[in-house]
């Protein structure tokens, strides 16, 4: 069957449009990964999870993904407009740690944290740091287009020679010299109170900053936004097909990348930019500058698998704000272990059934719909609701049980919710290990043949005393785990 064509929501013209890749069926995609300076929170992963969706719902179509994540370990400020100081220096210092340290920690962190999640890691994933001659050349070429200018201080992008410079986020460039005039400007001899930094000089505050590199403008280290522009282009080339990240770096972040790339070569960076809306506290962004922030250890230490954060934000779509609470946390579990429970079900059946009609043509209606949900700017949540729908209709499960919990355990390799491991892990095969239970459930079906059904129900009392819930169904009596706890 001819999979669906790809819709996403680009960010540059603010509408969904037919995905067109530049070559073939083979995509690039660049998503800003974590500047390492402490640990992830559930906000940032909310958007490494939804770029992990978009990669294995992108191969679920055809298409090959060749994927760059980078690792922001050096000029990442605290303020995002040139402002304040090093993140990942200033935390070295508070530890006494050294930056090398401090990098790998968490660098190390946020891989433990991902695999948690069972968010794939990039194959490429690159730290700024190595990447200093590749961000210098644009710079320079830059400078030979006329757009960066040098201080005693830094060098600088002049925005006012770029006019587009407002396109991602819809700002113009007057409105947006007006807006950054309330700014803090740390160095009087920018050209322009929006101007930001691409090369930093060690003078004045940066005068002690730990890594340094050379460079023409004299030593120093790159500004945030250059890595990115560099990174991206290095593996993927320019232009590339699609940029991610959060929606928090539609206005500094990614709009400096573009003026940077485009500026300096007079193409595109990418073709479609893609933001995931925030995960939220009471309504605010959970951020570490908020201290509103929770990590993967927070929630575990609450006795809250990783995996039950994943599938509560494959409940809302990616460009929906989704508020975190203990409570929906809870809820997610719940939904969870009901669709397993489900799942147990069919599995049972799809093992006692023996030969069944089969149901292809139903079966490649829902998967149809499941592959059109997806391809529908990532309508994860529909999708879900398809594979309810799916292992609900009852006329398709009786007909072809073994069919519907395959295409289940296909829609799983995009959701990640590893549901054939927990199906598994309960199977009622396994359970039957548990000789007091087979005991039980032999004496129970002899005094069942004799219609003894009041002994009956004592043995099945007595079988719920042990953990377990037996049903009696057309196919036999088919037991399952009383509670399920999600992970391994
Ligand atoms: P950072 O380490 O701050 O560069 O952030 C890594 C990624 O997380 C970026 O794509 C951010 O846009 C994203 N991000 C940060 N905070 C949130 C949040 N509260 N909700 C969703 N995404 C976020
Ligand atoms: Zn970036």
């Amino acid at each position: 069957m001819p999979k669906p064509p790809l819709h996403l929501f680009n960010t540059l013209n603010r509408r969904v449009e037919t995905f067109k890749p530049i070559k073939g069926k083979t995509v690039g995609l660049y998503t800003c990964g974590p500047t390492v300076y402490n640990f992830a929170h559930l906000g940032n992963f909310r958007a490494f999870l939804f770029e992990d969706l978009l990669e294995r719902g992108m191969e679920w179509l055809g298409y090959t993904v060749k994927r760059v994540m980078n690792i922001t370990d050096v000029g990442h400020l605290t303020g995002d407009t040139d402002a304040g100081e090093d993140k990942v220096e200033r935390e070295a210092r508070a530890m006494r740690k050294t930056v090398k340290d401090i990098v790998a920690f968490y660098t190390k962190a946020f891989v433990t944290d991902a695999k948690k999640l069972n968010i794939r890691i990039p194959r490429t994933l690159a730290p700024a740091s190595k990447f200093i001659p590749e961000q210098i050349a644009i710079i320079e070429q830059l400078f030979k287009r006329g757009i960066a200018y040098e201080t005693p201080n830094a060098v600088y992008f002049d925005v006012a020679k770029f006019p587009d410079y407002g396109q991602l986020s819809g700002q113009s460039l007057a409105d947006k010299i007006t807006g950054a005039r309330g700014d803090v400007v740390t160095d009087t001899e920018k050209h322009n109170a929006a101007d930001f930094a691409l090369w930093f000089k060690l003078t004045g505050r940066f005068a002690s900053h730990l890594l340094h590199w050379p460079s023409p403008w004299g030593e120093g280290f790159p500004g945030w936004h250059i890595e990115c522009s560099a990174i991206s282009t290095k593996f993927l080339g320019q232009p590339f097909d699609i940029h991610t990240g959060g929606v928090d770096h539609i206005g500094t972040h990614h709009t400096n990348e573009i003026a940077q790339s485009e500026g300096a070569y007079g193409k595109p960076l990418a073709h479609y930019w893609l933001h995931n809306e925030f995960f939220l506290v009471d309504s605010t962004k959970m951020a570490k500058s908020e201290g509103n922030f929770l990590t993967v250890k927070d929630i575990e230490e609450k006795g809250v698998h990783p995996l039950i954060f994943r599938y509560l934000c494959l409940g809302t779509h990616y460009r929906s704000p989704l508020n975190f609470s203990w409570v929906g946390l809870d809820q997610a579990k719940h939904a969870l272990e009901h669709l397993i429970e489900r799942l147990l079900y069919l599995n049972y059946l799809a093992r006692s059934g023996g030969k069944t009609p089969g149901a292809k043509k139903e079966l490649e209606a829902y998967r149809t719909r499941m592959e059109e949900t997806f391809a529908n700017d990532l309508n994860i949540p529909q999708m879900l609701a398809a594979v309810q729908e799916l292992i609900k209709d009852k006329a398709l499960v009786a007909k072809d049980p073994k069919g519907v919990l395959a295409l289940v355990y296909e829609a799983d390799t995009i959701f990640c919710l590893d549901l054939k491991k927990h199906v598994m892990k309960y199977d009622s095969r396994r359970l039957m290990a548990d000789k007091r239970l087979v005991k039980l459930i032999a004496e129970r079906q002899k005094i069942r043949a004799l219609q003894q059904f009041m002994q009956a129900d004592r043995l099945r009392k007595k079988i719920d005393s042990l953990g377990y819930v037996l049903e009696d169904t057309p196919k036999g009596p088919f037991v399952s785990p009383k509670s399920i706890r999600i992970g391994a």
